[in-house]
């Protein structure tokens, strides 16, 4: 168990890490933000940073002499990054866990071993696995690249009828895989943390709308029922459990119906904190935040509670940082800005939690 004072080092340096630097602090605990992004947000709430590439080892090494234990906000860490900052300190959760999930494909492969639902797939690295994976998976299907794909990107879909070969041709012939559409009734999401010791614990089921490919709203309590709920979150600590995961996790699943009941189908696993739990920094008695901080400092999990009957949790992006004056006059909202200069469309720049008090 870290004490007080001891220093937690992060890779990334965007909102995730500096509202885990800000947790962090609550528990008398220090920070160093690792990031190759000079203006990074998290920077400039946390004790010490280091602004330097994921490639450059003289600056991990002094970066790993400088911490106690190692985590990350950001999962697109290379693979030789994590194995060099391994072998100095302790990195939580462990980078095995960065080979599954960085990579579709093999993720799911991971999940279906587990023998947790996904939608049907295919591999796709070649004209003839895309006609097959057709084939397999039916259209509509959604083709998306193995790699770097978030908020939409890397990925299209194809319609009954469309070009398939064009459409894989506009993800530039990149390893992809091939999923069937899922008619889903809705989106959810379980955030789970796990401590070093093995126990686990589930913030509540969040339903999550987007909008454009992007979050927009995460709200509890889902619409879902009690069973399926308590699925969604044996489905996420199974997860957690079989990568031997210290931290928090987020796990997407789509609520389908099928033969009238509901049933749940896993779409992606995100290994840190998540942006549909951004809504336990004001609607929980412990943030997701300070949970992967207590993960990782090797701490006992807190028991999350919810705070009013209902909470709702909204991205901001884009020019909507520019109005925040209606946010600012409505009675039980909190406002989290991210400190980012540039606006860009799509571009998340903060976020707003609204609890509705219990009556
Ligand atoms: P992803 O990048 O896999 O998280 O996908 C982003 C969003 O695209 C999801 O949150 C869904 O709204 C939608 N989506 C992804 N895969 C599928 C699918 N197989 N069927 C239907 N919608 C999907």
């Amino acid at each position: 168990m870290l004490k007080p004072g001891s220093t937690i080092g992060i890779l990334g340096g965007g909102q995730l890490g500096r509202m885990l630097a800000l947790a962090a602090a609550r528990l008398g605990l220090h920070c160093h933000i690792y990031s190759p992004e000079k203006d990074s947000g998290a920077f400039e709430v946390a004790k010490a940073h280091t602004c330097a590439s994921y490639e450059d080892e003289a600056a991990l090494a002094k970066f790993a002499a400088a911490v106690d234990v190692i985590t990350y906000e950001f999962e697109n860490i290379p693979a030789r990054t994590a194995e060099v900052l391994g072998k100095r300190k302790p990195v939580h959760p462990n980078p095995k866990v960065l080979e599954t999930t960085q990579d579709r494909l093999i993720e799911k492969n991971f999940i279906s071993a587990l023998k947790i639902p996904v939608a049907p797939y295919a591999p796709v690295h070649s004209a003839a696995q895309l006609a097959s994976g057709i084939a397999k998976v039916g259209l509509p299907a959604v083709l998306k690249t193995t790699t770097m794909g978030y908020d939409g990107k890397g990925q299209v879909k194809i319609m009954p009828g469309g070009d398939a070969n064009a459409a894989w041709r506009s993800l530039k012939n990149k390893p992809c895989v091939l999923e069937g559409f899922v008619n889903f009734q809705r989106e959810v999401s379980v955030i789970a943390a796990r401590s070093a010791d093995g126990k686990v614990e589930c913030f509540e089921v969040t339903e999550n709308d987007h909008q454009n490919h992007i979050l927009k709203t995460s709200t509890v309590p889902a619409k879902v029922t009690e069973e399926t709920a308590k699925e969604a979150e044996k489905i996420a600590a199974r997860i957690a459990k079989a990568l031997d995961y210290v931290g928090v996790l987020g796990v997407e699943m789509f609520v389908v119906k099928v033969k009238g009941k509901q049933a749940l189908m896993v779409n992606e696993i995100a290994p840190r904190v998540h942006n549909s739990g951004h809504w336990t920094l004001d609607g929980a008695t412990v943030s997701q935040f300070e949970q992967h901080i207590r993960a990782v400092a090797g701490w006992p999990l807190a028991k999350p509670l919810r705070l009013g009957r209902k909470v709702a949790m909204t991205n901001l992006i884009g020019a909507e940082v520019h109005d925040l004056a209606p946010w600012l006059a409505l009675p039980g909202t909190s406002i989290h800005l991210y400190g980012k200069t540039e606006a860009r469309a799509g571009r998340k720049m903060g976020h707003v939690t609204r609890v509705w008090p219990a009556k």
